[in-house]
């Protein structure tokens, strides 16, 4: 015999693995610590914490309830309980007999402690839908990080502050502070503009200002590094003389009289 899920040879005639049979009740367990999670984030004016306690209130809910959310709890609920009647031999066809009432977390946490996990014949389909859930859950709980990036640093606490591109408002999370994502952004760029130690190319101190909201071209800090305006060394051209120059409001075009000279290799 070999386990349903892994193929791994097993001696004793079971559909699961130890391994397997370990992993399918330690994926209900998580689920069963994940309901009340899950109908916390059905209000969609909150925005998913994920596994941490603090919320994020969002400035415009699209719905009252999160409908994706609803749905997963529906799906998991009814799984978790066909699940508990086929561990039981209760035929799925006879489910209105069935007369336990217990909630969809006691339900979990039944199935992930019944001493026929391993043996039952639909073991690993059920580990499957499980396995698939649980990922849904995980998203609906946690969204990709990606979607939210570091912005800089929260006003009150210092908490770093993450939120999405679109984001206007972000509210820390430590201290609860309402802050423009834009102010949080142009407060990163000062601090790395107010430490004359920190330097970069053209590129990425062009970089570094646009995303804070003051658009800056490469080109244009070349132009000014060629004047000899800015403070430059081996390692680099400091943030700090860039920005004592974008906020003058220096110009940026070459006067004519410039002795150009070839500046490939030189502008990265
Ligand atoms: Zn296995
Ligand atoms: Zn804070």
């Amino acid at each position: 015999m070999n386990c349903q899920n892994c193929n791994t040879i097993i001696e004793n005639g079971y559909a699961l693995c130890t391994a397997c049979e370990l992993r399918f009740a330690g994926t209900l367990l998580q689920l069963a610590r994940d309901v009340t999670p899950l109908h916390d984030s059905l209000d969609a004016t909150l925005h998913p914490g994920g596994h941490a306690p603090v919320r994020i209130q969002t400035a415009t809910p699209p719905t009252p309830i999160r409908l994706d959310v609803l749905d997963l709890i529906d799906m998991l609920d009814s799984t978790a309980r066909e699940l508990w009647r086929c561990l039981d031999g209760i035929d799925a066809l006879d489910w209105r007999r069935d007369p336990r009432t217990e909630d969809l977390k006691a339900t979990l946490i039944k199935c992930a402690g019944h001493p026929k996990l391993a043996t039952f014949g639909d073991a690993d389909l059920y580990m499957h839908v499980i396995d698939g859930i649980a990922r849904k859950v995980d998203a609906a709980l946690d969204p990709p990080e990606q979607r939210r990036r570091e912005i800089g640093t929260c006003e009150l606490c210092g908490t770093m502050l993450a939120a999405g591109a679109a984001d206007q408002w972000v509210t820390c999370p430590v201290c609860g502070r309402e802050q423009r994502a834009q102010t949080v952004k142009l407060r990163r760029l000062k601090t790395l503009c107010w430490d004359d130690s920190r330097r970069g190319s053209a590129a990425e101190i062009a970089k570094a200002f646009t995303v804070a909201g003051i658009t800056l071209k490469r080109n244009t800090v070349n132009v000014w590094r060629r004047r000899g305006k800015l403070d430059v060394t081996l390692e680099g051209i400091a943030y700090s003389s860039v920005y004592r120059l974008a906020i003058s409001g220096e110009p940026v075009d070459e006067p004519p009289s410039d002795k150009a000279r070839p500046s490939e290799g030189l502008d990265e």
